[in-house]
């Protein structure tokens, strides 16, 4: 049964009381800046994992590794085709918020989670914070540019890592009030990480390589051209595979093809720290992620993108961060072999302060 949330029993004590949504890896990674943030200055904050990701590398090992607590609501989900995740991420989120009734429900970027979590939230009539507002792509069809915008439609409090997405939400009418440009609490996470934990940012010489996009695990043209493309590249590149990246390249037989490059070291995903570690001291950066590629830049790395969707232009603008085609084997291994920007490096994400903006916002708004 669906029962709204009304006002939140607890108002009147002062004390702010927060959901946060987070389900998948790089949430994790963004929930590390927040939660001590939030902690820090009083907020209560309820934390649900709503099972998203599970596997132990791209789950656990956060969690252990970022010293995060242990979440109050953990779903065991079981994978399925998008709309049945979200759909079933949705019903248990509308479960947890109607028994805690939140002043405000937190979410992250534009996993099936965020979106699940906008709307659950927002039909119980409890304002939704969607953190990393206002990405835009031309890519309509891909299924986080879907998340990002219909999570945006329905929350109350739109935080802008960048100036283009604070633009984003402006050039689409969306209330200025509303729209608060705080800076990326990625490049939060990423900073307070290197600093608690004495990682050295240094140009190494080997490149790091991600895939897991849909885009290029599902398409095995892709897929394909990205394996010939960083073997005949014959740099060293090492390779932390996504599970599904893995067992796509098991299922198409390149997991052995992969194997018989010298130069190319495979590893299992590893934990946000370590894979810092390794972004700090490599020397390119070759991926598709969205996360990494920002984190590559952040580190003053040259980045080449395994997809063309510009999710963030400033970065694509700067020179430092190019789009390599992944249909062409021969184009890709000429741009990571010839990638090395010159030009300024702008500070794009903010000055690693974006939790604290939030957080004040969250407090003035609801406290
Ligand atoms: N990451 C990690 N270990 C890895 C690969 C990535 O900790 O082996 C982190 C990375 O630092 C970034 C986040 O995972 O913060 C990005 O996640 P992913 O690439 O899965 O998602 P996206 O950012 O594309 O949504």
């Amino acid at each position: 049964m669906v029962c709204f949330a009304g006002v939140p029993s607890h108002r009147g004590s002062g004390v702010v009381k927060i959901i946060t949504i987070t389900g998948t890896r790089p949430n994790f990674v963004k929930e590390y800046a927040m939660n001590r943030e939030l902690a820090d200055r009083g907020i209560e904050e309820v934390l649900v994992h709503t099972g998203q990701h599970y596997d132990y590398e791209l789950s656990e090992q956060f969690f252990h590794d970022l010293n995060l607590p242990r979440p109050n609501y953990i779903n065991t989900l079981v994978k399925g085709s998008h709309a049945w995740e979200t759909a079933t991420i949705m019903t248990f989120i509308e479960d947890v918020l109607s028994a805690e009734q939140p002043d405000a429900t937190l979410v992250y970027g534009d996993v099936n989670s965020t979106l699940a979590g906008a709307i659950a939230s927002s039909k119980l009539g409890i304002p939704v914070a969607h953190i990393e507002a206002g990405v835009r792509s031309s890519a309509r069809y891909n299924p986080e540019e879907i998340n990002r915008r219909v999570t945006d439609v329905v929350s109350d409090q739109l935080f802008a890592g960048t100036t283009s997405a604070r633009d984003n939400l402006l050039a689409e009418g969306y209330d200025p009030g509303r729209v608060h440009l705080v800076g990326d609490v990625l490049f939060d996470a990423l900073r307070t990480a290197c600093e608690t934990h004495g990682i050295r940012q240094y140009r190494g010489e080997y490149d790091v390589l991600t895939v897991h996009r849909a885009e290029n695990t599902d398409n095995e043209a892709r897929l394909t051209a990205i394996v010939e493309a960083v073997g005949a590249t014959e740099r060293s590149i090492r390779f932390p595979v996504h599970p599904r990246t893995e067992s796509r390249l098991k299922q198409l037989e390149l997991w052995d093809r992969l194997q018989d490059f010298e130069h190319i070291e495979v590893l299992p995903p590893l934990g946000f720290l370590q894979f810092l570690e390794l972004l700090a001291g490599c020397h390119k950066v070759i991926t598709d992620s969205g996360g990494v590629r920002r984190e590559g830049y952040m580190l003053g790395k040259p980045v080449i993108t395994l997809i063309d969707i510009v999710w963030f232009p400033e970065i694509v603008e700067s020179g430092w961060v190019r789009i390599a085609d992944a249909h062409d084997w021969e184009g890709m291994a000429s741009a990571i072999a010839e990638h090395d920007p010159q030009t300024e490096r702008p500070d794009v994400f903010g000055d690693g302060h974006a939790a604290r903006r939030i957080v004040d916002i969250l407090s003035q708004t609801y406290g």
